[in-house]
């Protein structure tokens, strides 16, 4: 039978030890922290600042919330994070896009101190996390290698044994997901594929995720992964998020009590009709997302120690 793997199980499961270690950082006079950088008002980025600092309150982390308005200057931004380099209360920088446009990513990004690069943005992290070297795995990606071990481990079977030659596929080769995930299996000796959108257009996509033993998607594309895409018995981890309206038996949109459509999260992977024939699948929502922001945490933890010469 098919397991629904229990993401947010894990989620807890995971913040219950970063609590526990951030206790006894406490004990010995020591106290993580993150800082997000936010510049102007984003809806999504403004939904992602607050969970953050949500989850730095119930872990006993410092937070410290970076937020010029959207005309400030690239220079002003860059100040603010080197103000933040020598923060000694900040463990960990999180950058939050989109920024407006008059001010470059690659500029905010090489001004943050390396060793508090939490999220893997930096050049010189990435380049690490090719090299199988990584200091702070991007907080998605290994969310997403995060669920595989415990689903290893769960079924009894050694992390060398579940990835060395297993076909696995990954959806998508962002910067943030794809790429750096592709990076993460390979170093784990998988036999990596990475297809993205000229795949499709080639009419290529399913001759590859139909040789998965794990399909990872995350291609922002909802349904775009149906039971023709996948292996029988494939394990399949879904990152994508998609708000998509809620139709009716005759594909209507539903309308809410303001006469709008009313919408839903989904993933990727059309659930339903992929669920039987998966081995394992995650949820959306309920899934990746319940484990990245806490692998985030995870990152800043170890930056913490890293400072303290604990690590
Ligand atoms: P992105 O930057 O838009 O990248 C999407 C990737 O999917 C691109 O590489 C794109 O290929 C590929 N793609 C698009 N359409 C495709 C198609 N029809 N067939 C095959 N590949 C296709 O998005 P992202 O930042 O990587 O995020 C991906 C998804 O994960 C989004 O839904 C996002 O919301 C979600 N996400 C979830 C979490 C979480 O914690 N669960 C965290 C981050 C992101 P090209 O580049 O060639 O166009």
């Amino acid at each position: 039978m098919t397991e629904v793997i229990d993401c947010v199980a894990i989620g807890d499961e995971l913040m219950k030890e970063i609590i526990a270690e951030a206790e006894s950082l406490k004990a010995r006079g020591i106290t993580p922290g993150i800082a997000t950088l936010l510049v102007g008002d984003d809806f999504g980025a403004k939904m992602y600042r607050g969970q953050v600092e949500k989850f730095c309150e119930e872990a006993g982390f410092n937070y410290i919330n970076e937020n010029p308005p959207a005309d400030v200057s690239e220079e002003a931004v860059v100040e603010i994070v080197k103000k933040l380099n020598a923060n000694d209360a900040v463990s960990g920088i999180l950058p939050l896009r989109p920024f407006p446009e008059h001010i470059s990513d690659s500029a905010v990004i090489n001004s943050i101190d390396v060793n508090k690069d939490i999220d893997c943005f930096h050049p010189s992290n990435m380049g690490k996390l090719a090299l199988g070297e990584p200091i702070f795995p991007p907080a998605t990606p290994s969310a997403v290698i995060e669920i595989l071990d415990r689903y290893a481990k769960k079924q009894n079977i050694e992390p060398k044994d579940f990835y060395e030659g297993a076909e696995i596929c990954v959806v998508g080769h962002s910067n943030i997901v794809g790429k750096p995930l592709a990076f993460l299996v390979l170093n784990r000796n998988a036999s990596t594929t990475v297809v993205h959108v000229f795949t499709s257009m080639k009419g290529n996509l399913e001759k590859h995720t139909n040789m998965a033993d794990i399909l990872i998607v995350a291609a922002g594309k909802a349904d775009l992964i149906g039971p023709d895409q996948v292996k029988e018995g494939a394990i399949v981890i879904d990152v994508g998020i998609n708000r998509v309206k809620v139709l009716d038996d005759k594909r209507e949109p539903v309308l809410n009590e303001k006469g709008k459509p009313k919408t839903k999260t989904v993933g990727d992977v059309s659930f339903d009709a992929v669920k039987d024939k998966a081995k394992a699948i995650t949820p959306v929502p309920g899934g990746v997302g319940s484990v990245t922001n806490r692998m985030l945490m995870k990152n800043a933890l170890r930056a913490c120690k890293m400072r303290q010469g604990l690590e």
